[in-house]
């Protein structure tokens, strides 16, 4: 163990803490800000959203962006404007972090487990398929849960850690049942499946700027899609529902504040402007650490997977078993350098512990057997 504690530091060339993934802000993150606070444009007026908005867009492939002001809110969103409603069904994976399974319900649905792949991490499209297909039939042309007796609106894999899923194939799969992707691609900017940007597979697709994200805007998120009429009501309601008009406040129903500042939005444009150095920066520590444990026997580095282009956001290893995981954990945080455990399922937590399930063989594998290590970037001088 000391070995990878020698070697994360000699690759962070530090002997003081090193974190799981700290922010960087190595260009115009300033003067943008400067510019938007002496412009006074700080709220949700100015020319940074529009700018953020086109940038991602442009990036993605995807046709429309709209920013807004987590990712959370961003997923909440997607499925309401895919048509996910109240006392609906949402299927999505255990194994991801927790605002997933809340957004889910956050718009009005209940979330349904299935299980994901050892080597994506992401939905697995075979426990998909089974599950829709031992559970489910058709009424007038809405996928029913036969056991609840509730429509499944949307299917909701995630790109975990930046590692492209399945997506391709659980796409064709939710067309065969009438049900929408919205796809979690919060981990995923600058990760391609078969060379298409992720999150751009399904109806919708979200992002997240957390302060622990690829870049980050402080907190941010954004939603992307093809769908013009999905974008422009996306745009609507987190917006307060607003009708144009030259002074009067007109809103025709209730709806969200869920805008992403301008202040926000100008460390995106900074942080957008980098994302090729930012990526290829990550690239080259994940091959790092891919070598360094293709030497050693007992811990596995997790690669991108086939077909896949990785942005490698957390870097993850995967231990034999629990209490070898355990002690890495141990041993590593207690020598200053962060790394953390692979969330537990979504539903072992209290607040999902009653959901329905596929079985989740995979996910209850890898759930005690993977690691994070630190995957910052890092400033090259
Ligand atoms: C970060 C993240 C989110 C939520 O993003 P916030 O901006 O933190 O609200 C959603 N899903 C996954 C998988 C994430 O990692």
């Amino acid at each position: 163990m000391q070995e990878i504690v020698d070697f994360i530091r000699q690759l962070y060339n530090s002997s003081e803490f090193i974190p799981l993934h700290a922010p960087v802000f190595m260009g115009n993150e300033k003067k943008y800000l400067n510019e938007c606070i002496d412009s006074t444009f700080v709220s949700y007026v100015g020319k940074f959203v529009t700018q953020f908005e086109e940038m991602t867009a442009s990036y993605t492939g995807a046709k429309h962006a709209v920013a807004v002001v987590n990712g959370t809110a961003a997923l909440q969103i997607a499925l309401t404007v895919t048509g996910v409603e109240k006392g609906d069904e949402v299927i999505t994976q255990p194994l991801t972090f927790v605002a997933t399974a809340n957004a889910i319900v956050h718009a009005g649905a209940q979330p349904v487990f299935v299980d994901v792949d050892r080597d994506t991490l992401g939905m697995s499209p075979e426990s998909l398929s089974d599950f829709l297909n031992k559970n489910t039939s058709f009424n007038k042309g809405v996928c029913f849960n036969k056991i609840t007796g509730k429509p499944i609106k949307a299917i909701v894999p995630v790109h975990i850690f930046g590692h492209p899923c399945r997506i391709t194939e659980i796409v064709e799969i939710a067309r065969k049942y009438n049900i929408k992707v919205v796809e979690d691609s919060a981990e995923s900017l600058g990760s391609y499946y078969q060379g298409q940007h992720t999150g751009t597979f399904g109806e919708v697709g979200i992002l997240s700027y957390n302060g622990n994200k690829t870049i980050t805007t402080g907190g941010g998120g954004m939603i992307i899609t093809d769908n013009e009429d999905l974008a422009k009501r996306a745009k609507h309601i987190t917006t307060t529902a607003k009708v144009p008009h030259p002074w009067e406040y007109v809103h025709d129903e209730i709806a969200y504040n869920y805008r992403l500042t301008n202040l926000n939005a100008a460390v995106g444009v900074a942080q957008m402007e980098q994302i090729e150095e930012i990526l290829e920066n990550k690239r080259k520590t994940a091959q790092k650490y891919q070598t360094f444990f293709e030497m050693k026997n007992a811990v596995d580095f997790i690669k991108e997977p086939i077909n896949s282009h990785s942005n490698y956001w957390l870097n993850a290893i995967l231990f034999n078993n629990r209490n070898e995981r355990d002690a890495f954990l141990k041993y590593t945080n207690e020598r200053g350098i962060m790394t953390r455990p692979i969330w537990q399922l979504m539903n072992k937590l209290k607040m999902f512990k009653n959901a329905q399930t596929d079985d989740l063989i995979n996910a209850e594998w890898l759930e005690h057997r993977v690691v994070n290590v630190p995957s910052s970037i890092k400033i090259l001088n």
